[in-house]
């Protein structure tokens, strides 16, 4: 008999595809559901970058580039480091991939060896830890509290950190919390990081530009330039210029690491799209003004949604410094009981009954390895919002407290 590959013995199917097949259904049933489990801004591509692309097509950018990507585009990556980030990478410094997904997974197999751990704090992306395990590495989930903002506490970092750590991943503003570190905290963290000179750094930046209330954006590798021999800085173009289609990201890094990436993707990729490659170096080289107004608009809609959550006895949240998320505490509701008799035990089957209930679509905490939470992604209108704060209020009204 065909067997299949033991590494995905025990691993479990995702509780997002879940709630999205689920939400599906019911939308096909004709249920108007307001789904705020999506995890992509909702403004569109700009308009210049869409017609650097076009053109791009028109002129024959169309095939084969090198698999690494274009030297323009890794050039218009180097401008954005040194300009935003205060950072010095040479182009022979620099991969470009079809999004910062691929790429981490390739990253982490340029240094991870089976066996090896991962350190990850929750709540996470589901990600970080599935690449991992499909890499036959140990993935070590650090959870931080909400007390602390979401925050990794340098003790806990130095607690989890083994002689088979190999890399740590952070994520800043991070998904699900919107958590971002400053660059005191990133200082207090990287003073760990010294101290531990076999750890690889995946600081996964991809949230840079959604930051609100004046919050100054800091990168590991700025802050801790001795830390630059092994830190990688991901980012890319899906969120902050909402081209989550076009498929591109970056990072930079020591040349070791880059050189043997480069090598992963030589046998993983054919190349990132072509035609996306120069719409990604039209958003990075051209009006970066637009970025501040979409962050204030976000930031508007966050306090919007957390002000209808807070108004929901049983749902709690604060005010993130970033992304597009708010990671909703609802331990309040926990042990209630709905108008059909069933008990909710777990966050999960509180969005479930959110989603047949109140018609609203949410991601349980369970996703994101650290409960009872639900994470709910404000990047929708206003007026969905607030029909979405009216729904669950009246939803969560209805459950009879133990
Ligand atoms: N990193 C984080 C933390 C994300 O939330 C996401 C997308 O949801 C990604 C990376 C994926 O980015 P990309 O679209 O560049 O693959």
């Amino acid at each position: 008999m065909a067997v299949l590959s033991k590494t995905l013995d025990g691993f479990q199917p995702s509780l997002i595809g879940e709630i999205f097949s689920l939400a599906t259904r019911l939308k096909e049933a004709g249920r108007d559901i307001i789904d705020l489990s999506i995890g992509e801004p909702d403004f569109d591509t700009p308009e210049h970058v869409c017609a650097a692309a076009i053109a791009a097509i028109r002129r024959g950018a169309t095939k084969y580039t090198s698999t690494d990507g274009t030297t323009a585009l890794k050039r218009a990556v180097q401008t954005k480091l040194a300009r935003d980030n205060g950072l010095d990478y040479g182009v022979d410094q620099i991969v470009v991939d079809s999004g910062v997904k691929p790429l981490i997974y390739h990253a982490l197999q340029a240094v991870l060896d089976p066996g090896e751990e991962v350190i990850v704090p929750t709540p996470c992306w589901p990600s970080y830890g599935g690449m991992a395990t499909l890499l036959r590495a140990a993935t070590v989930l650090v959870p931080t509290a909400e007390q602390r903002g979401f925050k990794l506490a340098p003790e806990d970092l130095e607690r989890a950190i083994t002689p088979r750590t190999k890399v740590v991943v952070f994520n800043s503003p991070g998904n699900p919390t919107g958590a971002a570190y400053s660059a005191d905290e990133l200082s207090a963290l990287a003073e760990v990081l010294l101290r531990h000179p076999q750890v690889w750094i995946f600081s996964d930046d991809i949230y840079e530009h959604i930051v609100f209330d004046g919050f100054r954006f800091a990168t590991i590798a700025r802050v801790e330039p001795r830390l630059q021999d092994r830190a990688l800085t991901f980012n890319g173009v899906s969120k902050g210029y909402a081209m989550t289609g076009w498929r591109i990201g970056y990072v930079a890094g020591p040349r070791n690491a880059i050189d043997a990436l480069r090598v992963v993707v030589s046998h993983n990729n054919g190349n990132p799209p072509s035609m996306s490659q120069v719409a990604a170096a039209a958003a990075l080289e051209g009006p970066q003004d637009f970025l501040a107004e979409r962050a204030a608009s976000f930031q508007e809609r966050r306090d919007l949604a957390a002000g209808l959550i807070n108004a929901i006895p049983g749902l709690r949240c604060g005010l993130p410094e970033g992304a597009f998320y708010l990671y909703v505490n609802c331990g309040g509701t926990i042990g209630s009981r709905t108008p059909e008799g069933s008990r909710i035990e777990t966050s999960g089957d509180l969005v479930r009954y959110l989603l047949n209930e109140a018609g609203v679509a949410l991601v349980p905490g369970a996703a994101f390895s650290h409960d009872p939470y639900f994470r709910l992604s404000y990047a929708s209108p206003r007026e969905e919002l607030e029909e979405a704060g009216r729904r669950l209020a009246a939803a969560c009204g209805q459950l009879a407290m133990a």
